[in-house]
């Protein structure tokens, strides 16, 4: 049985790779950091699904926490085939105005995280010489967005890693790719001012902002065998709003 770890899987972006992931036949540990109720609930729909499950808090800026959560993973499931690397904050700070603690908890996460649960996940992998890993990056790594710039820089890292990695685990049989989101609706957008909020709707061709399941359903796309020959890109979905 095939099994994928999603980080931040109890909300949002994660929530909906965690679903399309045990819909399309694998079984999912759900990573979290602070919100349980919101995991087990996560879980439960999973099994609801016919899959298993396992809620596992850790916060993937800290290594330590990380390693423990691929040792219990891997003492209840067979295999870790899948990463989602798509736990992330968005801290929205102009340059004159930027905290060191908001800094640092953004490189913390948005990048240290995604490096610490990567090598956990590719040393499991190589074993199996197969393996799918996808870093859930963001339009603002490509469209320049005042007040995100440590934001945009944490998500540029997310793709340049997307593509030095691929290149580096593919004699493992390890494919590494990433999606960079647009606006999606999830709590990380509620917290946009509503004028500002229409205001970036006006720049999206398409018109709208997207489900977390659109997401979901690209994630699990490029983790099944129909981009088998797919490595080290960034896949935009954004409805337009980068073009
Ligand atoms: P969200 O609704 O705010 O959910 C964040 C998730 O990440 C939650 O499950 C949260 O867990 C978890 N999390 C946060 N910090 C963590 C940590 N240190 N360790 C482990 N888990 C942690 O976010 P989202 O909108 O779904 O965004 C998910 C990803 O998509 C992020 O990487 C974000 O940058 C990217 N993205 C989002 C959008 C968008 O429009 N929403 C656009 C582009 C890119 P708890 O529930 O326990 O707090």
């Amino acid at each position: 049985m095939a099994t994928a770890i999603v980080t931040g899987a109890s909300r949002g972006i994660g929530k909906a790779c965690a679903l399309e992931l045990a819909k399309a036949g694998y079984d999912i540990v759900v990573n979290y950091v602070s919100n349980e109720q919101a995991a087990g609930e996560v879980v439960k729909e999973i099994e609801a699904l016919g899959r298993k499950a396992l809620a596992i808090q850790a916060d993937t800026a800290d290594l330590k926490a990380v390693q423990a959560m691929f040792r219990t993973a891997s003492k209840e499931f067979e295999s870790i085939d899948v990463l989602v690397n798509n736990a992330g904050v968005v801290d929205d700070k102009f340059l004159l105005m930027l905290p060191e603690d908001s800094l640092e908890r953004s490189l913390d996460i948005n990048i240290k995280g995604y490096f610490h649960c990567a090598q956990n996940a590719a040393l499991k992998m190589m074993r199996k010489k197969k393996g799918c890993i996808i870093n859930v990056s963001s339009v603002s790594s490509v469209v320049a967005i005042p007040g995100q710039s440590v934001y945009s820089a944490t998500k540029g890292a997310v793709n340049s890693m997307t593509a030095t990695l691929a290149k580096e685990l593919a004699q493992y049989g390890i494919r590494v790719n990433a999606v960079a989101p647009g606006f999606i609706k999830t709590d990380m957008i509620d917290q946009i001012p509503e004028e500002q909020k229409e205001e970036h709707l006006k720049a999206v061709p398409l018109g709208r902002f997207a489900e977390a399941e659109e997401v979901g359903k690209v994630v699990c796309a490029l983790c099944s065998d129909a981009f088998a020959y797919v490595t080290g890109q960034t896949v935009i979905i954004d409805g337009g709003l980068s073009l």
